[in-house]
């Protein structure tokens, strides 16, 4: 019989090198609290309540009857798929891309982000990570063999990395670097400038530039988050990688996609086809409905009922002298912990006293102490009502 010490000591050094995933951590304090017969009101995962559109679903349902889908689809995804990418690139953000080479499809858009490590970093690489961040650009990172080097995201500097502090002996070494705006935990936005600068420097430095777009539409009032490469000259360094997960409400599907520079998109492929073998076509086909100009309604709702929660959940926070960073993008909230307490001890009272599960800032690395974020993505009466629990939270 094997036991737990004896399967530790048999992971790979890289693999015992992660920290814990956080959701699976929280997880198991979560259900702790279930199994004393609480009703638990989950606000930690960005994980959309609202169902998948019809139209797709129903894609998905004429595509599956295809015998000519069952078999295995192409490494690079499908022509067709490609094609409608950059249409929809063109459209929303004026940029062209040929989905012959500069266009992959990926199974969500982890997926990409994480093999895109193994596709550029050599043992002692340094790859350069927000800090707070999505998790999987630090341990995708240490997989591969590179050594992640984090980037404060301040609230002074409005959650953007300064590139003037980095060291330049880690510059040096370094080889990817990635951003993400809208951003997840904080929910900054980027400016034009700001991505500017971050071409510029990774021009300048000859780094892989990696932006990681996955909530650009998840705005409000009109104020479209933009691409990398908007900015002259992005195309020289840098890849975007792109979700349909939180635009059109398909985490579960397992479809996104990257665009960029061709050698860079090469890279990624040439990974994914010694690892993987693609996204089933039909799902490829129901993706390809997603991108379809009239589906952008359906964006449009999933935008005015985040708002909506966002407004409700912002006041009400407020109302107990909580300070919230409010910007006008994805559907999360990062909130400024209380009277000194830190990330943890501000979760493990939202979820014994109020029983509600939030997400503690340093879960998404060492900057994040100081703060805890909401997803606002439970159904409306679960939001009213986590609302009405808060009111009585005493702070
Ligand atoms: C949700 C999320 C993703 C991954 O989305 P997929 O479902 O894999 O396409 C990537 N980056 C960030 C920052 C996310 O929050």
């Amino acid at each position: 019989m094997i036991n737990e010490i004896e399967i530790k000591s048999k992971l790979s050094n890289n693999l015992s090198k992660l920290p814990k995933y956080l959701f699976a951590e929280i997880d198991e304090l979560k259900n702790e609290v279930i199994s004393k017969g609480v009703d638990v009101i989950d606000l930690s995962i960005g994980d959309p309540d609202i169902p998948t559109p019809q139209p797709i679903i129903e894609a998905l349902y004429e595509a599956a009857k295809d015998p000519s889908n069952h078999r295995y689809p192409s490494y690079s995804g499908m022509y067709s798929f490609r094609k409608a990418v950059s249409e929809w690139f063109y459209r929303r953000f004026n940029v062209e891309f040929d989905p012959k080479n500069e266009i992959i499809a990926l199974i969500g858009s982890k997926e990409g982000i994480a093999h895109i490590h193994w596709a550029f970093l050599n043992p002692g690489d340094v790859s350069l990570v927000p800090d707070p961040g999505y998790p999987v650009y630090n341990s995708a990172t240490i997989l591969a063999g590179g050594i992640p080097y984090k980037l404060p995201l301040k609230e002074e500097n409005n959650f953007f990395p300064s590139f003037e502090n980095i060291p330049s002996n880690v510059i040096n070494k370094a080889k990817i670097m990635f951003i993400n705006y809208p951003n997840n935990p904080t929910s900054a936005k980027a400016t034009y400038e700001q991505f500017e600068k971050a071409v510029w420097f990774a021009k300048k430095n000859n780094i892989i530039l990696c932006s990681d777009l996955a909530y650009s539409e998840i705005y409000e009032d009109n104020e479209k988050p933009i691409s990398i490469f908007n900015i002259p000259g992005a195309k020289d360094i840098a890849i975007e990688f792109h979700s349909l997960s939180k635009t059109f409400n398909m985490t579960g599907w397992r479809i996104g996609f990257a665009v960029g520079n061709q050698n860079i998109v090469n890279g990624l492929l040439s990974i994914k086809s010694n690892v993987d073998s693609g996204v089933f076509n039909a799902i490829q086909i129901a993706g390809i409905r997603a991108l379809q100009p009239d589906m952008e309604k359906y964006a449009q709702q999933n935008r005015e009922i985040i708002s909506r929660r966002k407004k409700k959940m912002v006041s009400i926070l407020k109302d107990v002298g909580l300070e919230v960073y409010t910007s006008t993008a994805t559907f999360y909230l990062w909130v400024k912990n209380p009277k000194g307490l830190s990330s943890k001890e501000i979760s493990m009272i939202f979820l014994k006293e109020i029983g509600i599960v939030v997400t503690p800032g340093n879960g998404f690395g060492e900057n994040g102490e100081g703060y805890f974020r909401i997803s606002l993505t439970a159904p409306d009466d679960k939001i009213e009502e986590a609302a009405n629990r808060i009111k009585k939270l005493k702070l």
